[in-house]
């Protein structure tokens, strides 16, 4: 690897060489649904080609649908010893791979020289998992190294699909792009190492109208050992790349046609919402809004670059800008989420009154065990303190707690500690929410009228969304209730093509 100041010296010059072509850049990432096999990845290849004629573009992809899933079952299998069953889930793979190779490319000599990188892919995999087995301990670096396999196999695919329809391109590992911290399972970039990077390696390609495809969900410390971004990363991947490189604009091409006003398994007259805010983005996202991974816009907010998210089955569709302010549908709440696989917890008891630091060591528990708190309430007679985790967290959170407080549940001072597990979360969101009185009223006045009983209520003091926990059963008719009194149903204004991709 060339030293730091030979790399920064190269990127200030290319750069500058790009920056004069004044061409615009977009970093386009595919979602594994988008290329779950031979057909779809034809698609994908099809928009890049198309969209490549008009200006630079960069690719990222993520492993095709349910290979990140059945990899990481293998190395578990490993960690169990049980290699048989490592072996047929690589069997497996490997099959599902070469099947989808063998539509995509036509050309043997082509097709042979990335069965090959996919051969040598999927032995690295099987030597990591028979590691895992003599040593029968699975680390997280070694899950990290697993995991990233499905990517850096569909990225060759993807790259050798695009070959197929002429166009010039370049599958990369992002272990050469992404530098980032060493917190395997849900790594950080650190973004000015990163940035050299790309510049050293992205621009020159780029400058020859090559189209890069970078495998997404992976990176790499500084040091070379390949890290992970988190499940569901690869969607960050592609703003850490746009913000690394100045994009103009970074597009999520994925398997619905935007952001929705309500899921609309739950709410069939949920719709797309054309723009919105970061900030909107975010809270949804955080609140189980499956688009994107709840750090995506981390990487793009001091930029200010806008996000597209697209269907790539149905390019045609204009689908969500996500922009810093977004645009205001008049009415103040954008958009409704539920977060179901979560467990409330309460800690109470008249004994805790008062008590000045049962709030505190209840969340030093909580952060002791990294358990992520999705919603916190406490009535100020401090009877209860109650609060939210994913279901993941629940048993050992409350394990914890109950250990933690043991002599206090002896002495009566904490009367008891429960979990609900068949509770979920409902978030209305939108910026202009804030300083707008009466939706709250409203919003529980629609829940009262389809006798949805509502056990906990919360709102950030940024006024951007209200949560509230509801019985499970009880989501779909929470869900539907506040839709309907909102209007997000509402035929939208007829949206106009404004398609970035023409
Ligand atoms: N393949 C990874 C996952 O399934 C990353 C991604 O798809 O975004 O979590
Ligand atoms: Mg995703």
């Amino acid at each position: 690897m060339p030293g730091r100041s030979a790399l920064q010296a190269a990127s200030i010059a290319l750069r500058r060489i790009f920056l004069e072509m004044k061409k615009p850049l977009r970093v386009m990432k595919f979602g594994g649904t988008s290329v779950g096999d031979a057909a779809c990845i034809g698609r994908v290849a099809q928009i890049l080609r198309d969209a490549s004629r008009e200006d630079p573009v960069v690719a990222v992809v993520s492993a095709m649908s349910g290979i990140t899933n059945r990899l990481i079952e293998a190395a578990i299998h490993a960690e169990a010893g049980d290699l048989e069953r490592t072996g047929a889930a690589f069997g497996m793979l490997r099959k599902h791979h070469e099947a989808a190779l063998g539509e995509l490319i036509r050309g043997e000599g082509k097709r042979n020289e990335i069965a090959s990188r996919l051969d040598q892919i999927f032995s690295e995999g099987e030597r990591l998992c028979k590691g895992t087995a003599l040593l029968r301990e699975l680390t997280p670096r070694t899950l990290d190294a697993i995991s990233s396999l499905g990517e850096r196999l569909s990225a060759p695919m993807v790259a050798g699909a695009l070959q197929e329809l002429g166009v010039a391109s370049e599958a990369i590992e992002a272990t050469e792009l992404i530098v980032t911290d060493s917190f395997h399972g849900g790594a950080d970039p650190l973004m000015d190492r990163t940035r050299e990077h790309c510049e050293a390696h992205l621009l020159p390609l780029l400058g020859q109208d090559v189209v890069p495809v970078v495998t997404g969900f992976i990176g790499a410390t500084a040091d070379g050992t390949l890290t992970t971004l988190g499940r569901g990363g690869s969607d960050y991947s592609a703003t850490i790349l746009g913000a690394a490189l100045g994009a103009d604009e970074v597009i999520i091409w994925t398997d619905v046609d935007g952001v929705m006003t309500a899921d609309p398994r739950l709410v069939p007259d949920a719709r797309t919402i054309p723009e919105i805010s970061y900030r909107e983005a975010s809270e949804l996202a955080y609140f189980g809004a499956k688009v994107l991974h709840p750090k995506t816009l981390r990487a793009v907010q001091q930029a200010g670059i806008p996000v597209w998210i697209r269907n790539s089955f149905a390019p045609s569709r204009t689908g969500t800008k996500i922009t810093p302010q977004g645009r205001s549908n008049g009415g103040g709440v954008k958009a409704l989420t539920a977060v179901r696989d979560v467990a409330l917890i309460t800690v109470g008891g008249p004994g805790i009154v008062g008590a000045p630091d049962v709030v505190a060591r209840t969340f030093s528990t909580t952060a002791e065990l990294r358990a992520n708190l999705l919603l916190i309430s406490q009535s100020s007679s401090q009877n209860d303190i109650c609060f939210i985790v994913a279901g993941s967290d629940a048993q050992r959170t409350v394990e914890a707690l109950r250990k933690e407080f043991a002599q206090d549940v002896a002495h009566e001072k904490v009367e008891h500690i429960t979990v609900d597990p068949s509770i979920a979360i409902v978030a209305v969101v939108g910026e202009n929410m804030r300083g707008v009185p009466g939706l709250a009223g409203r919003t529980f006045s629609a829940l009262g009228r389809e006798n949805v009983n509502i056990i906990a209520i919360a709102q950030g003091s940024s006024e951007s969304n209200i949560s509230f926990v509801v019985a499970e059963k009880d989501v779909k008719a929470a869900l539907t209730a506040t839709h309907c009194e909102f209007g997000l149903g509402a035929p939208a204004a007829k949206e106009v093509v404004t398609s970035s991709v023409k």
